[in-house]
Order: C-alpha cells, then structure tokens, then sequence
C-alpha cells in the first residue's frame, strides 16, 4: 500500500455531472482507494464565463449521491487549499511571474484585432491557427514599460521551436508529440485569471497529485503541462488518459444521441450502485467473467492495469441488466423503504410488513426499475378492479368460469396452501376435468392478479393467501359470467 498515493477530480462547474465526469471521478476514487491514499476534489472554474450558478452544490450532491466521497475539497479541508481555483489567483499570477523571470514565458500584447487577422491568414493558407509568435522576442525590460502605461497582456509559455516531447502514459504507452505543433499557449489571461493550462500543473504540483487520471481529450494538453513541469523544475505527476466514451454507432458520446447528465439517469430510477458499476465497465473490466460488483468489490479489483486504449461503448441495455442485478441485491427491508412512497400515492398503506416483505421478495426478481414495483404489485393490497381484456380474449372460455369456480372449490377445502400445495391441487383438479393444467393456470392468474403475466403463479397465490386467492376465484367467475 502507498499512503502517498493522491489523486483528484477536478471538474469545472458547468451545471451538470456527465457520465464521463462520474467515470474520472469513480477511477480516481477506485484508484486512491485501492492504493490507500487520497482522493480530491478540485473545482477548476477558470473560465468565467463558464459559470453556472448552482452548479458546484449539484456536482457535490452527484458525487456524494454517487457514493465518491472525497477525502478533501471545497467543503473538506486538507493542507492544500482552497480547492476552488478562483479563490487562488494570486498562486497562478506568482508563477506565471516566475516563469517570465526564469525566461520560460512571455508577455504578449497582441490584440484581438491582430490574433483575428493572422488566424484568417492562416485560414487562406488551409492551416490552424496558431499563435506566429510575434511578441516572443520583445525584451523584458521594454515589455514592463508597455505595461507600466498601461498596455493590456497576457503571458504565454515559450514552448522550444524544435525537438519533441516524448513521454509514458499509464494507459496509452509512449506518446511523442512535437514541439512545432504546440501552441505558444496562453498561461495567464488579460483579466488576471489563469488559463486551464497552467492552473492545472500549479495545483497538481501543490496539491501533491502523484497521478493524474482523465479523459482523453486531455491528452494533446499533456505535452504543454509537462513542459511546463520542466519550466518550473518540479516532478511530474504519472499520466493516464482514460479512453473515449462511445455511442452504440461509435459516435462520440454526445447529448444528442440521450442523457448524459447522471441526474437524469438518476431521476429515471436507476440506483446508484447500477450507474456506478457500469460506469466503472466503460474502460475497464477485471479480466474475468463477472460483471456485478459493488462499490467495495470495485475497490478491491481496480487496477489501471485493466484500463484499456479502445473506446467503450454506452450501452443502455447493459445498465438496465445491471439496475436488475442490484435490485436483487439490495435487502427487501431497503426495498421496503423505496417502495412504501410508491404504494402511498397510489392510496396504498401498509398494514403487514411480514406480508409486504414477502410481496418484496417474489417480485425483486422481475424488476428492472424500483418503481416498477409500484406498477406490478397494486393486485397484492387490493383487489384487481379489471382483468387484461387481451388475456380474457385469449384465455376466456365458455368452460372457464365453472372450472374456476370449482378450483375455488377445491382450494377452499385444503389446509395446507403453500406453492408446492396449490400445484398439486391444480395438477389434480386438471386430470380429473381432463384438460392441460394451462387451461387453469392462465385464467386463475388474471383472475388473482388481473394481468396476464407475472411472477410464479404457485407463489404468488401462497402470499396472497387461500381466503384472497379463494375470493377472486369465485369473483372473477361470476364477473365473467355475466359479462
Ligand atoms: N477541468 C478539466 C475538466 O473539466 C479537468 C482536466 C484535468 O483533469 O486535467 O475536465
């Protein structure tokens, strides 16, 4: 174990927790975890015009609903904050200063006018813009007097004009990118704010990140942040970029193509556990056959190791078949509480808790959704007020109502109604009328229950009970007689 482990989310607030978001955040945190070290949150809100009030709050509400506690951030403190960027600024204006005087970065006092003239120049020529460098050789000592009159700036990094980067990723191996493609980035903007660039090698340095775990979007900025590490002299982190999440058509993971807000899946019933396990898929897999794990179980198992290059694909089935797993995993008395407020809309109060646990236990299995619960199971607290037309269409016959009755009949003279019980009875009673034991069974279910399909209709009519099972018997046989 390396107690020195340390990691960190760092999300900027743009409104909402994506999919992708919770997946940094769940690797981190797995990481950190697994290793015995810390996992951090740190707000990177740079860009201002980015804002989006309320944002923070609903990030840290995702993230704790998620289960991802963090060891220190905003609300958290540990000895490295604050861990909202835009409460560092000066942290940000001292080094980007240091950078200027170690001859590492440059002032840059070209206007929006002349930026937008050489990007259409360089349209013209079919290239991407770049800054041309203008300022890069202006003099320090003059640069301070265009300043000192009040001439606006910025300052940028003097990336080296040859030669290239060359470096290991966790994940994706060696990685070399040369140095001509890099821009001379921007590292503090015109209104004193640091640009994401350097904010993020700053505060991974003083925040004693020892890995750096994210998208792969990020990857091109790798070589900008590393040089930057060289400029300033300090260690880098360990870099690994998770791979890309995918649509089913390969497509880039875009809203346009459904939710991408982990709230929305939330609010579409979705437990935290199922969103949590297929999220951790989506780029890794323990390299044997399970796929059901829980939070802990994932602790245990997660290695970068396991993190692949290619793409993962967002599959909806696959967390649907996971929101089912966890459903069965979850104890019926932690069902009981998610379900009780399903009931009670529907008018529906619990008397028997023995009884509702067992209601619990015999539909957990079917449920893809908590609250289908609330759909599936009205027939156990009240009585069916209609049966499916299509199963008495297809069910119905003239004989029906009489067998009924007589099975009615039968069950009321039994003293034991268990399911094994209720099965032999109805083997029984379908010799002696001669017909298949399913000429009994697919009307008695819509006579229970009103509907046609369901769980086990043995153990379904043993919690219901003989005297419920014996009475809707009898009321759906007269029902359909006279109908
Ligand atoms: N603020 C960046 C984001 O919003 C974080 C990138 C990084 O982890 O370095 O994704």
């Amino acid at each position: 174990m390396n107690k020195n482990i340390r990691v960190r989310f760092a999300p900027s607030p743009t409104g909402y927790l994506h999919v992708g978001g919770l997946r940094t955040a769940l690797y981190n945190y797995l990481f950190a975890k697994h290793n015995g070290g810390k996992f951090i949150l740190r707000i990177e809100d740079t860009d201002q015009s980015r804002k989006v009030e309320g944002a923070l709050e609903n990030l840290i509400r995702t993230l704790k609903w998620a289960g991802l506690e963090y060891d220190e951030g905003p609300d958290k403190d540990g000895n490295c904050g604050p861990y909202i960027q835009s409460e560092r600024l000066p942290i940000y204006r001292q080094h980007a200063l240091d950078l200027i005087k170690n001859g590492n970065a440059y002032y840059c006092f070209c206007t929006p006018e002349r930026l937008d003239d050489v990007r259409k120049k360089q349209t013209e020529l079919k290239r991407s813009f770049s800054y041309d460098r203008h300022c890069r050789e202006i003099p320090l000592g003059e640069a301070e007097q265009r300043i000192a009159a009040g001439e606006k700036y910025v300052v940028r990094m003097k990336v080296p004009l040859t030669g290239e980067m060359t470096f290991e990723d966790a994940i994706r191996g060696k990685v070399t990118i040369a140095y001509k493609v890099l821009d001379d980035q921007v590292i503090l903007k015109s209104d004193g704010f640091p640009t994401y660039h350097l904010a993020v090698v700053v505060d991974d340095h003083l925040m004693g990140i020892t890995h750096v775990i994210r998208g792969e979007e990020w990857l091109p900025s790798a070589p900008k942040h590393l040089l930057l590490y060289r400029f300033f002299g300090w260690d880098a982190p360990v870099l690994a970029h998770l791979p890309l999440l995918l649509n089913p058509d390969k497509s880039k993971l875009s809203k346009r193509q459904g939710d991408v807000a982990v709230e929305d899946y939330r609010s579409k019933g979705y437990l935290k556990e199922a969103i949590v396990n297929f999220v951790a898929f989506l780029g890794w897999n323990p390299g044997d056959e399970r796929e059901v794990f829980t939070l802990d179980q994932l602790i245990h198992d997660f290695s970068l190791e396991r993190v692949g290059k290619a793409g993962a694909v967002f599959n909806v089935e696959k967390l649907n078949w996971l929101n089912q797993q966890h459903i069965r995993l979850l104890s019926d008395e932690t069902l009981a509480e998610m379900f009780r407020p399903m009931l009670e809309v529907k008018g529906i109060r619990i008397s028997d808790e023995a009884y509702f646990l067992r209601v619990i236990g015999l539909l957990k299995e079917k449920l893809t959704f908590p609250q289908d619960f609330g759909e599936y199971s009205t027939y156990f607290f009240e009585e069916p007020k209609t049966y499916e037309e299509a199963g008495i269409q297809k069910y119905w016959e003239p004989e029906t109502s009489q067998r009924l009755t007589r099975l009615a009949e039968v069950f009321d003279a039994v003293e034991e109604f268990s399911h094994t019980a209720i099965e032999t009875v109805m083997k029984r009673l379908a010799d002696e009328l001669q017909i298949k034991t399913s000429k009994l069974i697919h009307p008695a279910r819509l006579a229970v229950s009103g509907k046609q399909v369901g769980p086990s209709l043995y153990e379904l009519m043993s919690v219901l009970g003989k005297e419920t099972v014996v009475r809707r018997l009898r009321a759906a046989s007269k029902a359909m007689k006279t109908s």
